[in-house]
Formats: structure tokens, C-alpha cells, sequence
């Protein structure tokens, strides 16, 4: 049967990705719908290529964009802004929703889709650092499925049992033998670099990450590591673990993309070329395999793997996700919000790279929010992202 799919943030660089591999296999999956909030041009070529069925763009130009795909003679729904994003993640027709919206922005739709019991592939880690309890309740209730496609947690994903993998990816640990996870990291564009040549970092430079492509938000958490500090929130919440359960290590190579240790001592790793078209391809077909169009590993080119504990003062955003992980949800929501406006600031030139962690750390023990109680709502979580975002702001305003 034809899998239909939705692909939120179709522009981006996960939508990339996985839209060229549903290229691939047109009778498998059908791209039903489509979403992206910035580079309008690229969307309507995008529905040029696939005509969807739906599409969803900012409120402000939904009629703008209706009227475009009619010039281009082509029937599509156009829906706009949340609503229209939630509409496509709970629509009766949608099998699947690739969740690849950047940031908080990503939420809503992700969490409407697990409500709408679908399978969801998800890119968008900032809804599990958000709201990870949440976020796994409604899968649980509504009997979603939730496949990873960062690529160190599909790692896992795939490196753990069966057992585990169908029960919506929850660890019972002890009984399955899992000692601990660990996450790799490349260490990003800065890991040879002193902290005082980071300081220095133009936005060009810390975009540019030695091993794999992406959107600038993201290349950013690489460059400071907040990326790996979400990543550990978010393996916390997919794999129902503490933070003490899950290790990083340095791995300049990008070639182990995770491993998880076992109690007798193994050690279960999944390989292969940095390339996103691969976690997202297992996610797609899983549990069977297709071809992801990704570079096989060329064993015999590569030279030795690496292994380096990283350095957490160099790092600081590092330290400050488990600082969050451990004092619990408001923590790890006003982390995220500071983070996105703090990197936000940096690439409009406004604040230093090294600045981010600063202001994290500085929002994280100034913001004054009550602890959530369990049966916390994605409203209460939105209110406490916007306090923080505000306080965020006017620490920015004070160093420019
Ligand atoms: P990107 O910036 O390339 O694309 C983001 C997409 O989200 C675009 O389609 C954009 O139009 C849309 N978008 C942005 N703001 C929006 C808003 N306010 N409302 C609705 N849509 C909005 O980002 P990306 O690199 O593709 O990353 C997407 C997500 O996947 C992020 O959460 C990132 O952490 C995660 N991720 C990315 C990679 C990667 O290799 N790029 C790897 C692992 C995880
Ligand atoms: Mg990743």
C-alpha cells in the first residue's frame, strides 16, 4: 500500500533529503502534502515536481501562494501558519509526517500528529527538548509511532532490540542488557581551535561544518555543541533514560553515528558516510530497508577513528543540557528558547559565537518559572518559552 506522506519544512534541508529519496519511489509514497515558511520559490517548484494534494505556507501569503499554483495550473489546497500546519499533521489521509520544522516553531504539528495516532519521523528535536514527557504520553495514548531521523538516535534506534524498538523505542532498562548510550559528536567546525579563535568565529565559518550539510540554526548548535546537549534531552526522553545513562564522545570522523553498550560488555554500533538520506531511508521503510542513495562507506579510505572526551569548559553548552536534563522540563524549555534566540542573534552579527553559552547559562539561573506539574499542557510549555525568550532578549539587548 501507498504510504502518504507530509513533509513538514519541505524547504529545508531534512526536506531535502527525504524528498529526494520519495522521488525515488513514487509508487511506495505518495507526497500528499507540503510546508516551508521561508523560500516560497523553491516550495512552488517543489509542488511543480510532486503535486501534492495539500500545502501549507505563512498565513500572511496564503493567497499570494493559491494564486501562484493557479498560474501554474496546478489544484492544491492551500492552508496557512499553525492551524494550516496542524490541519496536514492530523489530516484522515496523512500515514506519515516527517517533523522537520526548525526550533519550538515545530512543536504544535509534531504533537498534533502523535494525537492523530500517525507515524512520525522526527527531525525536529527542539519538540522533545520542549516537551518530551508530553510529546511520548500522546504517542503512547494515541498509539503513534515515533522513528527518529537525527541521525545518532536513529543510531540507537537501530542498534537496540527489537523488543525495545516496538514498544515506541522506551527502555525498560535492566531487563534488555543496555548499560548506556553513547552519542557521537564531530566536535564541529572549532574542535582543533583554541576557545580565544572561537571567540573570533565569523557566521560564515561557524556554519560550515566539516561533515555533514545542514540549516544554519542547527550548524550553529554544532559549532558551541548545544547541538549534542539537545540531542542527550532528547535521547533522555525517546529512550526513557536518565542523563547519567548517556555518555558523548568526540568522534571527528562522523562515521559511528551512536552506539549503545550492553552489561555483557558489547558494544552495538551503527556506521556510515554522514549523510542524512540514510537515518531518514530507515525511518521511511522500517522495518524494511531501501535504498537511501547515500555514498556506501568506503572502509578501505577510512583512516583511523577517533575517540576524544570533550571539553566541557570549551563547551559549556554542553554541560548546561545536563544541567537542564537534571533539574527538569521548565529547565530544558527555557535552555531551548535561549538558545534559538541567542543563535538567532549571532547570525544578524549581533553577539559572539562563544556569547551563546554565556547568555543560556545566564537565562537558565535568571529565568523564574514554576516547576511543571504532570499534567503540564503545551500551553503552560508555550508560556514558559515565551518568558524566556523575552528574557533572553533583553540580555542581548544589555551586551550590544
Ligand atoms: P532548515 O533551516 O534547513 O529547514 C527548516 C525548515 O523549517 C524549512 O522548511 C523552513 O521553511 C521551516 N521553518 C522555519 N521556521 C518556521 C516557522 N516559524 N514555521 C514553520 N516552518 C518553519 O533546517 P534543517 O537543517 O532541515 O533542520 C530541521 C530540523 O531537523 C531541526 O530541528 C534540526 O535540529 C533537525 N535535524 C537536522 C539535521 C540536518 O542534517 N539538517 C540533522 C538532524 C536533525
Ligand atoms: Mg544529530
Amino acid at each position: 500500500m501507498t504510504q502518504r506522506i507530509a513533509v513538514l519544512g519541505a524547504t529545508g534541508s531534512i526536506g531535502d533529503s527525504a524528498l529526494a529519496i520519495l522521488a525515488d519511489y513514487p509508487h511506495e509514497y505518495e507526497v500528499y502534502a507540503l510546508s516551508g515558511h521561508q523560500r516560497l520559490d523553491k516550495l512552488l517548484a517543489l509542488c511543480q515536481q510532486f503535486i501534492p494534494k495539500r500545502v501549507c505556507v505563512p498565513t500572511a501569503v496564503v493567497d499570494e501562494f493559491a494564486q501562484r499554483l493557479k498560474a501554474a495550473a496546478l489544484d492544491i489546497d492551500v492552508v496557512g501558519g499553525d492551524a494550516g500546519l496542524n490541519d496536514i499533521a492530523t489530516d484522515n489521509q496523512v500515514d506519515t509526517v516527517v517533523a522537520a520544522i526548525v526550533g519550538a516553531a515545530g512543536l504544535p504539528s509534531t504533537l498534533a500528529a502523535a494525537r492523530a495516532g500517525k507515524r512520525i519521523l522526527l527531525a525536529n528535536k527542539e519538540a522533545l527538548v520542549m516537551a518530551g514527557q508530553v510529546m511520548i504520553a500522546a504517542v503512547k495514548t494515541h498509539h503513534a509511532t515515533l522513528l527518529p531521523l537525527d541521525s545518532e538516535h536513529n543510531a540507537i534506534f537501530q542498534c537496540l532490540p527489537p523488543v525495545i524498538q516496538q514498544d515506541n523505542t522506551q527502555i525498560h532498562d535492566r531487563c534488555h542488557g543496555v548499560r548506556k548510550l553513547w552519542l557521537t559528536a564531530s566536535g564541529g567546525p572549532f574542535l582543533q581551535q583554541s576557545f580565544s579563535q572561537m571567540q573570533q568565529a565569523s557566521v560564515a565559518e561557524a556554519v560550515k561544518h566539516p561533515n555533514w550539510s545542514m540549516g544554519r540554526k542547527i550548524s550553529v548548535d554544532s559549532a558551541t555543541m548545544m547541538n549534542k546537549g539537545l540531542e542527550l534531552i532528547e535521547a533522555c526522553h525517546l529512550f526513557d533514560l536518565s542523563e547519567d545513562k548517556i555518555d558523548v564522545v568526540i568522534h571527528p570522523q562522523s562515521i559511528i553515528h551512536s552506539m549503545v553498550e550492553y552489561s555483557d560488555g558489547s558494544f552495538l554500533a551503527q556506521l556510515g558516510s554522514p549523510d542524512m538520506k540514510t537515518p531518514i531511508a530507515h525511518a521511511l521503510s522500517y522495518p524494511a530497508r531501501i535504498n537511501s542513495g547515500s555514498q556506501p562507506l568506503d572502509l578501505y579510505a577510512l583512516s583511523g577513528l577517533e575517540f576524544i572526551k570533550p571539553d566541557l569548559q570549551k563547551f559549556a553548552c554542553l554541560r548546561l543540557a545536563r544541567q537542564a536534563m537534571q533539574a527538569g522540563t521548565q529547565a530544558t524549555i527555557v535552555l531551548n528558547a535561549a538558545n534559538e534566540i541567542a543563535v538567532a542573534a549571532f547570525l544578524a552579527g549581533q553577539v559572539r559565537l562563544t556569547d551563546i553559552a554565556d547568555i543560556n547559562e545566564q537565562a537558565l539561573t535568571g529565568v523564574q518559572v514554576s516547576t511543571l506539574n504532570a499534567n503540564a499542557d503545551i500551553d503552560d510549555i508555550l508560556a514558559i518559552d515565551t518568558v524566556a525568550r523575552r528574557y533572553t532578549a533583553s540580555i542581548i539587548a544589555k551586551l550590544a
